[in-house]
């Protein structure tokens, strides 16, 4: 079924809602993992999600920017994140060491809502349950300079769609939230799952989940139908009949078996087409799926059409939601031996986005 970039995202929202009871947070860093950061947020709040995630403030403000209102969460902020800029604009940070707490306080000239970051087993960030102690005492000094509204964690194995693979970071989790508990914290937020823990553990669910790839269409877990949230489109540009025996492209790596027909596509590495792809990668012309032949070129990609000659400017779909000939982004992460996150943060500035 073919969705509007809103309609697409308000659809995931739901099917998110369908298993779980908590609020949303809609994580669209990496500009909304290709879609546009504003227009996958704005559709998102309109469909119910509470909370928005992105990686730094820069990120938090341009959202605030584009007119969105509800409760921003960063967490990775370089050192001398700006406090202040935080503060105005109501964006949250969360640390996840003491070093970057001291700072933070030391900086902070009106209060900044925190989020305290514990490691829940992927030392890629957050505080080790060892240092969890020093970080409370720090955080409860420096209160009137920084108010910790939030407790999070992130799993390293929820992809798995296995309970028993996230059960000793959610242990980690409970340990982390009872000592924030216990040291007199006021009510705080606890949020642990992403897409996959979301879709697949409700153990994990906590008070918040962050949704950033399901979104937007993709499930690392693989084990729920969301909606495609996009549809990338390029014309032909040249078409031409060759010989059997001709070679394509740089070092001439294919050569035509037979007579055939060729289109150059205009979209190219330079745009987010993987430079490495498996045989039978291939984009739709014309309801039809046509093999990638040669190498693809920074700005240009060569398409076997068989007996057919497509005129200049014949739309080619290089991938899409419907299924069929048009490509997916599941296929194109398969092609590239990568998974789909990397297929739509990797599309280039020059490709237009468009939300309607
Ligand atoms: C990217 C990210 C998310 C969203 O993950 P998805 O699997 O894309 O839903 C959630 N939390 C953190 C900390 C992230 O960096």
């Amino acid at each position: 079924m073919l969705r509007t970039l809103p309609e697409a995202v308000a659809e995931n929202v739901r099917r998110v809602r369908s298993r779980t009871a908590v609020p949303i947070m809609a994580v669209v860093k990496a500009d909304g993992y290709g879609h546009g950061a504003a227009a996958v947020a704005r559709s998102a709040v309109d469909a119910g999600a509470a909370w928005l995630g992105v990686t730094d403030v820069a990120e938090g403000v341009a959202l605030r920017d584009a007119g969105l209102e509800v409760p921003i969460l960063t967490w990775l902020n370089p050192a001398g994140v700006d406090a202040t800029t935080a503060a105005h604009a109501r964006i949250d940070v969360a640390v996840g060491s003491v070093d970057e707490l001291r700072r933070l306080i030391a900086d902070a000239a009106e209060p900044v809502r925190i989020h305290l970051h514990l490691d829940t087993g992927m030392a890629r960030g957050g505080c080790p349950f060892g240092e969890w102690p020093e970080l409370l005492r720090v955080a409860r000094a420096g209160r009137g300079r920084v108010e910790v509204v939030g407790v999070m964690g992130h799993l390293p194995r929820a992809d798995e769609a296995d309970p028993a693979a996230n059960a000793a970071a959610v242990l980690r989790m409970r340990q982390g939230r009872d000592a924030v508990l216990r040291a007199g914290f006021g009510p705080v937020i606890v949020h642990l799952a992403a897409t996959a823990g979301a879709l697949t553990d409700p153990a994990t669910h906590f008070g918040m989940v962050r949704i950033g790839a399901g979104l937007v269409g993709i499930d690392p877990s693989e084990t729920t139908e969301l909606a495609g949230a996009s549809r990338w489109t390029a014309p032909v540009v040249h078409s031409a009949r060759i010989a059997a025996g001709t070679a394509v492209g740089y070092g001439g790596d294919h050569v035509a078996e037979r007579e055939t027909h060729l289109s150059v596509i205009g979209v190219g590495y330079a745009d987010g087409i993987p430079r490495e792809l498996s045989p039978g990668a291939g984009v739709a012309i014309g309801g039809v799926r046509h093999p990638i032949v040669g190498r693809v070129s920074m700005d240009q990609i060569v398409v076997d059409t068989g007996p057919v000659m497509f005129p200049r400017g014949e739309v080619a779909t290089v991938f899409g939601p419907e299924g069929g000939p048009v490509p997916s982004i599941q296929e194109w992460a398969q092609w590239a031996g990568t998974i789909p996150h990397t297929i739509v943060t990797g599309i280039g500035n020059r490709v237009q986005r468009s939300a309607a």
